[in-house]
């Protein structure tokens, strides 16, 4: 395998995407900007290796990073193909499995959350505590009824930590008095 060798990989989100190759690692992480960035920081080039980490595979197959597979070697992309198959393999299988035996319970799990709206004091989160479903974690940010009017100013981050996966929610809008206030 030559060594040095750089691929791209450009994020798909309206988020930023944060990702860790190596867990053990995390000094060692990535962030994409969110997709369309003006500035171009919705592409990273990363060395081949950390292409085909785990973290990374599994952002491929969420749809949420994009390989550009151009710009990779035939050996490297070869191998590659090969990570992304066993990947796409465990998932289909793990799903399967959750399907026969907690499919009725994984859709209606309530977990608690904390509301990620603004609280009364300028820097804190409202922290009210909301019932999300466990399966609508990652469609929307959890607000209480005070804030849940907001809830499309917030943004998905999307944290892929070694094979742990995480989601935080950014306000990406403020209004004018309270950019007077930062
Ligand atoms: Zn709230």
């Amino acid at each position: 395998m030559p060594v040095g060798q750089l691929v791209a990989l450009r994020n798909k989100k309206n988020g930023v995407t944060v990702l860790t190759p190596d867990r053990s690692d995390p000094r060692n992480y990535l962030e994409f900007q969110a997709a369309g960035d003006p500035g171009g920081g919705d592409v990273q080039y990363v060395s081949e290796e950390s292409a085909a980490s785990p973290a990374c595979v599994k952002a491929i197959l969420h749809d949420v990073l994009e390989l550009e597979t151009d710009t990779m070697s035939p050996a490297v992309a070869q191998a590659f193909q090969q990570q992304m198959r066993v990947a796409k393999q465990q998932r289909e299988q793990a799903e399967a499995q959750v399907a026969l035996t907690i499919e009725r319970t994984e859709n209606t799990d309530i977990v608690g959350q904390d509301c990620v709206g603004p609280g009364d004091r300028p820097g804190k989160s409202c922290g009210a505590s909301v019932p999300v479903r466990e399966a609508a974690l990652k469609d929307a940010a959890p607000l209480c009824p005070r804030h849940s009017a907001l809830t499309a100013e917030y943004v998905p981050t999307v944290d892929y930590n070694g094979d742990k996966q995480t989601t935080r929610w950014i306000r990406s809008r403020m209004t004018e008095r309270e950019r007077e206030q930062v």
